[in-house]
């Protein structure tokens, strides 16, 4: 895909010239357009280093963030022995009140995946206004807590609960670790409160991960500053597109695809001026 777009601005005699490092001199051009990229994995060159560029214009930089990022757990350690590295499949996540179906992934430093990464906005609001955020789990999506407590009714009485758990209703080794490492002891036993934790089961999330690993920041240039073609309003004939600017979308294609849109967008308009 990428030989092909290449061939395209080839045989439109664009010009490249790559390797360089732009350190905020101004090349005399008609139009110019930034598309610099956000300030998680800087190896990649998208380092953020622009900011200060723009702010000494006066153009607002919104601070940056991490998001679609690994989230910070202070988990038990009996958790972390048991069920760092496994997978929570076929669960669904809710936090203010924005529940996604998905999967995720327990490790030590917190958890991280599809699942959570869609819930990047409502984890760092709570944890922006608390410092801390509040997640919930529900391991059995396809139950209802009535039909969830009506079968733990029918326990047999020669099964323990962990193995009924197990059996019936087939949660994985890292789910009954979740549930068991996070539930006291009596609600472990009562069948309406053990219920509730396998449908909302909450997690605290105390941080996120470092932005250089984050697979996207917020912040960047404000969309106060942009007109509805992306010019700066600052500084006519500049434009500004892609992660450089103060969006958010769930990984898994929308951060991409956003930013494809706009480049598209954006050429469409120049090519008719
Ligand atoms: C590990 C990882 C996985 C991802 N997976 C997905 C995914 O599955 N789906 C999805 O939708 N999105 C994904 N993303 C996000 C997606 O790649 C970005 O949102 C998107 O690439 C941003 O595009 P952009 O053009 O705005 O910036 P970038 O792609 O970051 O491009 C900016 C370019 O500008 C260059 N640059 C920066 N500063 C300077 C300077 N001063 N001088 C010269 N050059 C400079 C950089 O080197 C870079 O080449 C992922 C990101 C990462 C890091």
């Amino acid at each position: 895909m990428l030989n092909a777009m290449l061939k395209v601005l080839k045989d439109k005699n664009v010009s490249l010239h790559t390797g360089y490092n732009w350190q905020g001199e101004e090349i005399e051009a008609d139009i110019t357009v930034f598309a610099l990229g956000g300030s998680s994995w800087k190896i990649t060159g998208s380092d953020g280093g622009w900011t200060n560029y723009f702010q000494n214009r006066g153009i607002k930089v919104v601070p940056f963030q991490a998001s679609n990022c690994a989230f910070q757990i202070n988990w038990p350690k009996n958790l972390i022995s048991r069920a760092a590295g496994l997978p929570l499949k076929n669960i669904a996540l809710k936090s203010l009140n924005i529940r996604k179906e998905g999967e995720v992934v327990i490790t030590e430093f917190g958890m991280e995946g599809s699942g959570i990464y869609a819930l990047s906005p409502q984890i760092r609001q709570q944890l922006n206004e608390n410092q801390k955020a509040i997640c919930y789990i529900d391991l059995k999506p396809s139950l209802s807590l009535a039909t969830l407590i009506e079968l733990l009714n029918s326990k047999p009485a020669n099964y323990t609960m962990t193995k009924y758990l197990d059996s019936a209703l087939n949660l994985s080794k890292s789910q009954l670790a979740l549930l068991k490492n996070l539930t006291a002891k009596e609600d472990f036993l009562n069948n309406e409160t053990l219920s509730n934790k396998i449908k909302e089961l909450p997690i605290e999330i105390i941080g996120l991960a470092p932005i250089d690993e984050a697979i996207s920041t917020t912040g960047g240039i404000s969309l106060d500053e942009i007109d509805r073609n992306f010019q700066l309003k600052k500084l006519p004939n500049h434009y500004v597109i892609g992660e450089m600017l103060d969006w958010d979308a769930p990984t898994g294609g929308y951060l991409l695809q956003g930013c494809f849109s706009m480049g598209y967008n954006l050429a469409e308009y120049l090519n008719k001026l």
